[in-house]
């Protein structure tokens, strides 16, 4: 069906590492190496693109948009560490997040680190990034991706974000929380299986999927000091979306939900209108969820 896609007619995106390179520097090296700069993108139409051709997206500020056939694993930039490989989608929570150079952050479920880096960047290298996984070898991949996009302010722990306590004195200056728990990845369009799976067995996986994210939303909300938390996963299904926040929300009186990017074309389930969704047909990029949770002080006003 038209909601289905094919991962590859979806363009391919890269991230520009600004800790090892600029924008415009990429730009130049790519035009020198027989790629057509095109401009910024203004709507999703621009993306009929040629082999060749490339553009500046839309919204985010570091991204390039190539063909569906452009592949660049094997070019140099790649292997420099000065572009990552990475969706349209999964840069959304580390922009919207938004940490400042110096401030102290957390990655909770963080390999293989695409969004840890994009994080580093925004940081300028400079605070502290404090990176889970439970995975040692996920972990290990990470430690190789991170080494070659020169990402200097992370500790990496091998660690069940829910057993880090959020009252551990090195996490007392914690200010923003990013959180990308493990999903069905029912967005990813390249993962969807059509084979009609056991409809009850789904359902349970579902449901045991939700209660772990909405604990890890719950655990993340500890943090003391805690003003932001970006909550993303790559799955469609409103049970591990909206369904979550809306229970974070009754279980946390003191968060509210930041409305974002006014301009981004599809919008979280009514009424949580303020999150974004994203799908092969209406952004362009694999299915995706983002809700940004703001703290809320105790008087119920608006925290600075
Ligand atoms: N944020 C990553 C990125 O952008 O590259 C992708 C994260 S992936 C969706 C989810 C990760 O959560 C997996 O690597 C998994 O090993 C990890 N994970 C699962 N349960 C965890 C837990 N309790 N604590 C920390 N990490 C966990």
């Amino acid at each position: 069906s038209a909601l289905r896609a094919p991962g590859d007619l979806l363009p391919r995106y890269v991230r520009v590492n600004t800790l090892k390179t600029t924008v415009g520097d990429a730009v130049d090296y790519l035009k020198r190496d027989g790629f057509c700069y095109r401009g910024q993108a203004l709507k999703l139409e621009n993306f009929t693109l040629k082999n060749k051709d490339f553009m500046m997206d839309q919204h985010l500020p570091e991204l390039l948009v190539f063909s569906p056939k452009a592949d660049f694993h094997d070019h140099f930039l790649y292997k420099a560490g000065h572009i990552i490989l990475q969706d349209k989608a999964s840069c959304l929570p580390a922009h919207l997040l938004n940490p400042p150079p110096g401030s102290h952050v957390i990655d909770a479920c963080a390999a293989p680190g695409n969004k840890t880096s994009h994080l580093a960047a925004i940081m300028e290298n400079r605070g502290r990034l404090f990176a889970f996984d439970l995975d040692g070898k996920r972990l290990a991949t990470m430690s190789t991706l991170l080494l070659r996009a020169g990402v200097t302010c992370h500790q990496l722990a091998n660690q069940d974000f829910l057993k880090v306590d959020p009252d551990g004195p090195q996490y007392k200056d914690v200010e923003y929380i990013l959180l990308d728990p493990s999903c069905s990845g029912s967005g990813m369009v390249c993962l969807r299986d059509d084979a009609a799976a056991d409809q009850e067995e789904e359902k349970a996986r579902l449901a045991s999927l939700a209660s772990f994210q909405l604990r890890c939303l719950n655990h993340g909300l500890r943090f003391p000091r805690l003003k932001r938390l970006v909550y993303s996963t790559c799955s469609i299904h409103s049970q591990e979306n909206e369904e979550v926040i809306t229970a974070c929300l009754q279980q946390n009186p003191n968060v509210r939900l930041v409305p974002l990017l006014p301009q981004w074309p599809e919008r979280g389930q009514e009424p949580l209108s303020q999150c974004l969704r994203a799908s092969p047909t209406k952004t362009r990029t694999h299915g995706f969820f983002v809700a940004l949770l703001e703290k809320v002080s105790d008087a119920g006003s608006m925290k600075e």
